[in-house]
């Protein structure tokens, strides 16, 4: 699986549709300061589900979306789409192109699809877990986060490892399984008190 294929519209410093495709082996992105370099890793990160502004450097959600500069008006809403090669299968779907999309408007409504299909983030989120391709995996590493990633705490720093060895998909199984667990054991709770006031 590589990343073929990235198209921006209307995302922070690119107004226009901008297309950057990409081959297999190194891409180096390279331009001045301030030119749009880190913006594009924003735009990957944004579009696997990344929902933290501050993590985007800004401070809401809506600064994703071009600002307007001299004689260029702000624009209403923002889309990015990733296109991956999935002919080796590692998503778990039965294409060997797999585009991912992303759209959110000024108003905050947010819009998915997985193949112009449109989907919840879930899916998303969902399709890429294990791969080490979501937003938290180690596909997208952005400065300062080696640092971060060395610092941190070991319990943290496992995260990145459960990724790598596949096992995310299974404890967030798990977490919802227990999640219902509990609620069901709640409701037994309350199905005995009302059984016992009626008795
Ligand atoms: P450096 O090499 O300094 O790290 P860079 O090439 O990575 O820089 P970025 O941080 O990707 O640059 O881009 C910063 C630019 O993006 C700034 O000029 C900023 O004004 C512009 N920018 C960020 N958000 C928006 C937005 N919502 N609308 C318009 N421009 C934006």
């Amino acid at each position: 699986m590589f990343l073929k294929r990235l198209e921006i519209t209307g995302f922070k410093s690119f107004a226009d549709r901008t297309e950057l495709e990409f081959v297999p082996g190194i891409t180096a992105v390279v331009g001045p300061n301030g030119s749009g370099k880190s913006n594009i890793s924003d735009a990957i990160r944004w579009v696997l589900g990344e929902q933290s502004a501050k993590s985007l450097r800004g401070a809401k959600m809506e600064d994703i979306i071009f600002s307007g500069s001299d004689g260029r008006k702000p624009v209403n809403y923002c889309e990015v789409s990733l296109t991956l090669d999935n002919a080796d299968q590692k998503l778990k779907m039965d294409f060997s192109e797999v585009t991912v999309t992303r759209r959110v408007y000024r108003s905050g409504d947010s819009e998915y699809s997985i193949n112009r299909q449109s989907c919840r983030l879930r899916d998303i989120v969902e399709l890429f877990m294990d791969t080490g391709v979501g937003k938290e995996a180690y596909s997208v590493i952005g400065q300062g986060r080696i640092e971060e990633i060395l610092s941190t705490r070991s319990e943290d720093r496992r995260v990145l490892f459960e990724e790598a060895a596949g096992i995310v998909k299974y404890k967030a199984r798990k977490k919802e399984a227990v999640k219902k667990l509990d609620e069901t054991e709640q409701n037994l709770v309350r199905v005995q008190d009302i059984m016992s006031e009626i008795a």
